[in-house]
């Protein structure tokens, strides 16, 4: 198994840099420092009270948007290690892939994308760059974290056209067609199967979900019926452990073989070798991904689509409205730094300042925060609830 560098991977002695001149440590390497500075950020910290699909007080035991990206951090450096990647990197990304997204997980973020309309939109990805380049206040020199481009590279996994062109450097490659690095393609995948895997064993918890229903999913079924062959006696609890830590084995070990076998293939000289292939080079062979594709639609149609989900979106998507409209009609209703930018970017950009700022305080919040704001601010009769 290596744990060397490979050629196609990214060297911190080559990265494209820091926005900010920031001087070497003299024992950090690059990419490791970007992962502590993303650690250390205000926003990761608040990733613990925000959803990933079960809201925080139903439950002490389900993921939230912390665990899931320890656990999406936790299979990226698995691979990266088997590929000989680097693992710092990927370790970074996984763990600042989420650091913008709202409060109310998808519910959230499409209220404040419908909020945004009128004035460009609200992309949770490109959020996620945002806080580390502009919101996170730590530094005497600079906005952000500063972190290296590879970093912002694997963060921004997804861009409008039109983002794109507004941001320099990583906007770049949706408008060449070019790809990210192999961690960043890595990382991108580790999300998925970080969340396809967990939210069966979380929907299976809330009881949203039987195993009766996921036996429809071969990958599932595969795994469980060997597990009840074994004819030993096992906890449920136990026995949906074991089953999803097969899956996400069986998901794992093929994308290592996979990408293993393409990389050989396409045996690139350099990173920039892998930004130029015409696919990327880091993914699942067909058979699992076909798989895995089957889980994922099931969990759409029977867990996102599931009607005590749909409460809560529902709920959600009233309370974040309802702050957005209501710190719009007045930009002081917010704590003073944001409702100073509010002020600022309107001289310069009108309405379209205002509702930027007025985004960055609420895609923030987490969602007892945003509860909290709503009662105080809005509507103080609102059922806490979201479960009932
Ligand atoms: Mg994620």
């Amino acid at each position: 198994m290596s744990t060397d560098l490979q050629p196609y991977a990214a060297h911190d002695s080559d990265t494209r840099g820091r926005r900010y001149p920031d001087p070497p440590h003299p024992y950090r390497a690059e990419f490791q420092r970007d992962r502590d500075r993303i650690i250390h950020s205000t926003a990761f910290r608040r990733l613990v009270y925000k959803t990933q699909v079960f809201v925080n007080h139903e439950g002490d035991h389900y993921r939230t948007r912390l665990t899931h990206s320890l656990e999406v951090a936790q299979i990226g450096r698995t691979v990266a290690r088997c590929l000989g990647l680097n693992e710092h990197l990927v370790e970074a990304i996984c763990l600042a892939h989420d650091l913008g997204h709202t409060p109310f997980g998808h519910a959230g973020q499409d209220v404040l994308n419908d909020c945004m309309q009128p004035y460009g939109g609200f992309e949770h990805n490109l959020q996620s760059l945002r806080v580390v380049d502009e919101l996170e206040d730590k530094y005497a020199g600079f906005a952000g974290l500063n972190l290296t481009f590879e970093t912002r590279e694997g963060i921004l996994k997804h861009c409008s056209k039109h983002n794109a062109r507004q941001l320099a450097d990583v906007g770049e490659r949706f408008l060449e067609r070019h790809q990210p690095s192999c961690e960043a393609q890595l990382a991108n995948l580790a999300d998925e199967i970080a969340y396809n895997n967990h939210d069966v064993d979380d929907g299976l918890r809330a009881g949203l979900l039987t195993e009766g229903e996921l036996c429809a999913v071969d990958l599932f079924r595969d795994h469980y019926e060997t597990l009840h062959r074994t004819g030993n006696e096992i906890s449920r609890r136990a026995m949906i452990h074991e089953t999803v830590r097969a899956m996400v084995n069986e998901v794992v070990t093929d994308l290592i073989d996979t990408s293993r076998a393409t990389l050989a293939d396409a045996s690139p000289a350099d990173i920039e070798a892998v930004r130029t292939a015409p696919q990327p080079l880091i993914g699942q062979g067909s058979a699992v991904r076909v798989r895995h594709r089957e889980l994922k639609k099931f969990l759409h149609a029977s867990l996102y689509r599931h009607e005590r989900v749909l409460a809560m979106t529902r709920k959600a998507a009233t309370i974040v409205s309802g702050l957005f409209e209501c710190y719009m009609n007045d930009v002081h209703a917010m704590p003073k730094a944001h409702a100073g930018r509010a002020v600022e970017w309107s001289g310069e950009l009108g309405d379209a300042g205002k509702a930027r700022a007025v985004t960055d305080y609420v895609a923030g919040m987490t969602d007892r925060y945003a509860y909290s704001a709503y009662g105080r601010l809005v509507d103080s009769t609102v059922d806490t609830d979201l479960t009932r």
